[in-house]
């Protein structure tokens, strides 16, 4: 029999109330033992709120979580297997970075010089070997967190617990520790949760993404699976840039906006329902304005460059087009716009794969 993959977390059912507002609702998922799962949303969706109830922090209403074999879900939290780092760095200020770190250790009671060997590891771990003995109100934001993960880390926990934990630093620390937290997380294989509202960094550390809005998942996937094929209209505007049109399903494969249609990969939608029509700028293929209408290749139309913005390695383009349409964005090379010469109120055609074509029914 083919071995299955087994869950480490297993959350069932999760229901998380805060008197008569529904935070987390009958949510249920599982992780897999060394993976590093990021929950994404826009603030007040409940992803801190699930990771607390993960924590036994603030638990849930109803439903259940197993880590590892253990029914975890009626436990306190000091009888839970975890290490959590806050996004306000949460260290004692009146105990030195040693002291910090072995803080957990020495509840353990472990012999001093095992303590003194585990510590001074951790922090050789975080680049952190020379400040010891400095206080927490002595070192740099990007430095604190280093210290909180090293104390989240020191008991070797099954299970590490990332409260938005690069959202107070600045964009050049924060990137940084992005990748030591992600390179840390592969040397070590420990369980990881990332609660973040900030796509780059999730798309950027999880090996799979949960989405949620309103307290429920929206979508559970690896970066590539989220970006790529958004399972619904909030995931394809939360993540990235997306253009929305809309339009009318005409048959199987074709959806009608305004006087014009775009084939797209066959969909079981039924034909006359109201659908939106999704495209990632990137993938909107511009080449110079072919002069006649009947020039065109198939799903490709003249639109009207409205702005061009140059963005550093890329220029976004807006474009106007047929009815329908809307103001749709492009992102073409700085290069590209050089040789197509666009410029504001210049043509262009701009062609829609379907490969790249998203149909979502529009709720009725
Ligand atoms: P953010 O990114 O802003 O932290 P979040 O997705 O982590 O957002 P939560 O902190 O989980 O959101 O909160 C989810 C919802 O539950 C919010 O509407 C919040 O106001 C509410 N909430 C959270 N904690 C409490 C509480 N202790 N009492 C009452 N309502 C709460």
């Amino acid at each position: 029999m083919p071995e299955s993959k087994q869950a480490y977390l297993h959350i069932e059912n999760l229901t998380k109330h805060f008197g008569g507002f529904v935070a987390v609702r009958q949510l249920s998922l599982e992780i897999f033992s060394g993976e590093f799962i990021c929950f994404l949303g826009p603030s007040g969706c409940g992803k801190t709120t699930l990771l607390r109830a993960i924590a036994g922090l603030d638990p849930q209403s109803s439903g259940s979580i197993t880590q590892g074999e253990k029914d975890i879900s009626n436990l306190p939290p000091s009888e839970r297997d975890f290490g959590i780092v806050f996004q306000s760095y949460a260290l004692f200020p009146n105990l030195t970075v040693f002291q910090n770190v072995a803080y957990g250790l020495e509840n353990q009671r472990l012999p001093k010089a095992e303590i003194r060997k585990r510590v001074t590891e951790l922090l050789q771990l975080v680049g952190l070997p020379e400040q010891t003995e400095k206080y927490p109100a002595q070192l740099s934001g990007g430095e604190q967190q280093r210290v909180a993960l090293s104390r989240a880390l020191a008991t070797s926990p099954g299970l590490l617990l990332l409260d938005e934990p690069l959202s107070a630093l600045d964009a050049r620390v924060r990137a940084a520790l992005r990748q030591e937290i992600r390179a840390l997380h592969e040397r070590l294989g420990v369980t990881t949760i990332l609660v973040t509202h900030d796509q780059e960094e999730a798309l950027s550390m999880a090996d799979r993404i949960v989405v949620m809005n309103h307290g429920r998942i929206e979508q559970v996937g690896t970066p590539e699976e989220i970006y790529g094929t958004p399972a619904s209209p909030f995931v394809a505007d939360f993540i990235g840039v997306m253009n929305f049109m809309q339009g009318e399903i005409t048959s199987s494969g074709t959806v009608r906006i305004g006087e014009n249609s775009i084939n797209c990969e066959t969909t079981n939608i039924q034909v006359g329902r109201k659908v939106r029509l999704t495209v990632r700028p990137e993938d909107i293929l511009c080449s110079a304005d072919s002069a006649s209408d009947q020039a065109l290749r198939e799903n490709s139309f003249l639109l009207q460059v409205e702005s061009v913005e140059f963005l550093g390695s890329f220029c976004r383009l807006i474009l106007s087009g047929p009815e329908g349409f809307g103001k749709l964005k492009a992102d073409l090379s700085t290069q590209q716009v050089h040789e197509l010469k666009v410029t504001q109120n210049s043509r262009l055609t701009a062609e829609f794969p379907s490969r790249n074509l998203r149909i979502f029914p529009e709720s009725s």
